[in-house]
């Protein structure tokens, strides 16, 4: 039984100050919104939290770019950059969100940034592998893995597994 909160703060931590201590431009911030009363689960918890580390480092990249920063001042907006992750109970499943506010991802690669190697980022720094891993071990639990994202407004990622 695995407290999915608990793993989600730690890997959350785990990136944000692995990143921050990697790079000195670093200036994104994080937020959680846990449902206090999520029932703990019966996950492999190794492999979600490499799902959550796969989802919230991709989150950290995205609010990084400069794409985000301009999307937001065009509208008349400060630009903080920020990673969040939500969690929720519902009837017969948990949903746990990984939002970001960065540069959202075009229509056109959709239905393509789930399979194997597909990558947009510079060589050397994406394998491309991490969606389509964090796929299959959410399937493998039962359970989905859906994207929400607008361009030029942000992403969010919904690991849905399945309880009582
Ligand atoms: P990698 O991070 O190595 O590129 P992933 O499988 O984790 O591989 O992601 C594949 C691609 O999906 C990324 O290169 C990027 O184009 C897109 N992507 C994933 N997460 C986000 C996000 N939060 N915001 C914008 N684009 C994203
Ligand atoms: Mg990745």
């Amino acid at each position: 039984p695995t407290d999915i909160n608990k793993l989600a703060d730690e890997y959350l931590r785990l990136s944000y100050h692995g990143l921050r201590a990697k790079d000195k431009s670093f200036n994104a911030t994080y937020k959680t919104d846990f449902d206090p009363n999520l029932p703990q689960l019966e996950v492999v918890s190794q492999d979600i939290g490499r799902v959550l580390l796969n989802l919230i480092n991709n989150a950290f990249y995205a609010v990084g770019g400069k794409e985000a920063k301009d999307a937001a001042q065009s509208r008349g907006e400060e630009y903080v950059p920020t990673v969040t992750v939500t969690t929720k109970k519902l009837p017969k499943k948990v949903e746990i969100s990984v939002i970001d506010n960065g540069m959202g991802i075009p229509d056109e690669i959709k239905d393509k940034i789930f399979q194997p190697f597909f990558t947009t980022k510079p060589t050397g720094q994406g394998t491309g592998l991490g969606l389509s891993l964090s796929y299959d071990i959410v399937k493998g639990h039962g359970g989905e893995l859906r994207l929400q994202s607008d361009r030029g407004k942000g992403t969010e990622f919904v690991i849905s597994l399945p309880c009582i």
